[in-house]
C-alpha cells in the first residue's frame, strides 16, 4: 500500500459545486480531472439572472469561476463528456471516460461564432427552457466556457437528409469534422468527488398546472432565462404565446413538493426565496404589473433572507395568497388561475397573463446510474445519501469517494459552495499526508467502514 497513490482527484459535474471543489484543490497544488456531461460548465447557476439575497448578477459572478476554471493548468477539462467506469479503491481509481463527438475539431475552432450565424435551422433550446432558441450547431450561451460549439445529429440537415453543410462553407479554419467519433480517455485518480447537481420536477406530471401544455404556463427556471440580460429576451419579461409584456402574473410554490400523496414529499428549500427574488425582478421590469404568489407557509431561513422576503411583500406590494392553487387552465388569452386563500377562507380567481410554477428540486437520473457505478447509496428520493447526514455531511460509505451539492439535496448557491469547499478539504487532507501518515489513514479510513 502507498505505491500507487496518486494525487489526482476526479470531479464529475462542473456546476458550481464541483467547479468550486475544482478549484480548491487545483489551487493548492493538485491535479483535477474534471468532467461535464454538457458542452461547457456552470450547470444551473449559468441558467440564473440575478441572485438572492443580493440581487448580483449571476452571470457576472460566474464567468470570473468559469474562465478560471477553463484556463486552470492543474484542470483538464472534459466537457460532453461522461464517467463510464471506475474501478479501483482510494489512492488508486482507474476511470474511464467517454468524450462525445463534438463534430467540430475544438484545437482549431477559434469560437468566432460564424458557423451558428450560418446554420439554417432552428430548435427550442434546452438551456433556454424552451422559451428561447438554438441552431444546429451551437454552445449553450455567448458565455460559454469552453466557447466552442457542438452539432446537434438529430437537427441537422446534413447528419439527416445528407447535405447542407452550410457551417463547414463558412468556418473559416475548416474546424468541421464530421466523421468525428467519441474517444475513450483512461485516467488514474486517488479520489472521487460527485457534484451532480438537480434537475425540476416537469410540468407533464403537475396536470393541475396545465400539464406543461398550457400556453405561458412556465417553470421557474425558463422564467430566469426571460430575467437573464443574456437570455432570449434580453431581460425583458415577455409572454411566450405572443411577446406581450404579462400585467398580471401568478407564482406557484411548492408545486410538486410536500405534497407525498401525488408528487414529491420533501420540502425543496430554495423556492420561497427564488420567487420573492422573481417577483421583485418583474416589478423592476414592469412597473405596473401585478404579482401574487400562492404559497403553503414562508420558509426564508438564511441570513437576511427573512427580510428579503418582508421587502417583497411590503415595499415592492407583491400579494402573498396563503393557499393552494386547484386548476390552472387557459381561457381566451389569458391564464385562470382557481384556488384558496386559507386566512380570509375565500375562493380566488385571478385571470393572468402568466403563470410561473415553482416546481420540486429533484435529483438528476443520470444520478441514479452513477451511484450504481461508485456503489454509492441513494436516500428513497433518489438524492446521493452522506455516510452520515449530521457528521459527515461529504463523505460516502465509500472511503475516497465524497459528494459536494445539490446532489444531496436542495440548497442554495452559498450552501452548494461551502459543501464543495468541504469535499475539496477532505481530499486535499488525503493528498497531502506523507506516505507513512496517509498509510495510517487509509487504514483508519477502511476500519471506519
Ligand atoms: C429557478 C431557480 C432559481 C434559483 N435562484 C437562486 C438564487 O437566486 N440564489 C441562490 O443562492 N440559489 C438559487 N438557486 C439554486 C442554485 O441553482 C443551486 O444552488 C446551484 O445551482 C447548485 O449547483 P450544483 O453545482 O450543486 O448543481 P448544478 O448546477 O445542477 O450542476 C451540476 C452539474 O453536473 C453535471 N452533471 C450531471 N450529471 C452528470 C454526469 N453523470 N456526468 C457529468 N456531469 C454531470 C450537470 O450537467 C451540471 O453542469 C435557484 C434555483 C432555481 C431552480
Amino acid at each position: 500500500m502507498g505505491q500507487g497513490f496518486t494525487s489526482r482527484v476526479l470531479i464529475i459535474g462542473a456546476g458550481i459545486a464541483g467547479m468550486q471543489a475544482a478549484l480548491d484543490v487545483a489551487n493548492a497544488g493538485y491535479d483535477v480531472v474534471l468532467v461535464e456531461r454538457a458542452p461547457s460548465i456552470g450547470g444551473r447557476m449559468a441558467q440564473l439572472s440575478e441572485t438572492f439575497p443580493t440581487l448580483d448578477c449571476a452571470q457576472c459572478i460566474l464567468t470570473p469561476r468559469t474562465v478560471e476554471v477553463g484556463h486552470h493548468e492543474r484542470i483538464a477539462l472534459y466537457t460532453y463528456a461522461e464517467v463510464i467506469g471506475v474501478e479501483g479503491e482510494i489512492g488508486d481509481f482507474q476511470v474511464r471516460i467517454r468524450r462525445h463527438a463534438t463534430y467540430v475539431d475544438w484545437d482549431a475552432c477559434t469560437g468566432c461564432g460564424l458557423c451558428q450565424e450560418k446554420c439554417p435551422t432552428r430548435v427550442s433550446a434546452e438551456f433556454e427552457r424552451d422559451v428561447g432558441e438554438r441552431k444546429a450547431i451551437y454552445t449553450l450561451s455567448p458565455q460559454a466556457v469552453p466557447n466552442k460549439p457542438v452539432i446537434d445529429r438529430e437537427h441537422c440537415i446534413f447528419f439527416q437528409r445528407g447535405k447542407c453543410k452550410a457551417c463547414e462553407r463558412f468556418c473559416p479554419v475548416g474546424a468541421i469534422d464530421y466523421e468525428q467519433e467519441d474517444s475513450i480517455i483512461e485516467e488514474q485518480v486517488g479520489a472521487v468527488i460527485v457534484a451532480t447537481g438537480y434537475d425540476l420536477y416537469p410540468l407533464t406530471r403537475m396536470p393541475e398546472y396545465g400539464g406543461g401544455k398550457t400556453p405561458d404556463v412556465i417553470d421557474a427556471l425558463a422564467f430566469e432565462r426571460l430575467l437573464s440580460a443574456s437570455g432570449p429576451t434580453a431581460g425583458k419579461v415577455l409572454r411566450p404565446s405572443d411577446g406581450r409584456a404579462p400585467r398580471e402574473i401568478v407564482f406557484i410554490q411548492c408545486a410538486g413538493s410536500r405534497d407525498p400523496e401525488k408528487h414529491m414529499p420533501h420540502c425543496s428549500k430554495i423556492c420561497c426565496m427564488y420567487t420573492a427574488k422573481q417577483a421583485m425582478l418583474y416589478r423592476h421590469r414592469v412597473h405596473d404589473g401585478q404579482a401574487y404568489i400562492f404559497y403553503i407557509d414562508i420558509r426564508a431561513a438564511g441570513k437576511r433572507y427573512d427580510e428579503f422576503t418582508q421587502h417583497a411583500m411590503e415595499d415592492e406590494r407583491v400579494v402573498y395568497l396563503r393557499g393552494k392553487v386547484s386548476r390552472v387552465f387557459r381561457q381566451d388569452d389569458k391564464v385562470m388561475v382557481w384556488g384558496a386563500d386559507t386566512l380570509s377562507g375565500q375562493k380566488v380567481e385571478i385571470a393572468a397573463d402568466m403563470v410561473v410554477v415553482a416546481p420540486a428540486v429533484i435529483p438528476r437520473p443520470q444520478t441514479t446510474i452513477l451511484a450504481g457505478m461508485l456503489g454509492l447509496p441513494l436516500d428513497p428520493q433518489g438524492w446521493l445519501l452522506p455516510r452520515d447526514t449530521n457528521m459527515r455531511p461529504v463523505e460516502t460509505v465509500r472511503p475516497g469517494i465524497f459528494v459536494a451539492g445539490t446532489g444531496v439535496g436542495p440548497m442554495d448557491i452559498p450552501e452548494t459552495v461551502a459543501h464543495a469547499s468541504g469535499a475539496a478539504s477532505h481530499v486535499l487532507k488525503l493528498f497531502s499526508h506523507s506516505c507513512s501518515e496517509r498509510e495510517e489513514e487509509w487504514q483508519l479510513v477502511k476500519e471506519r467502514v
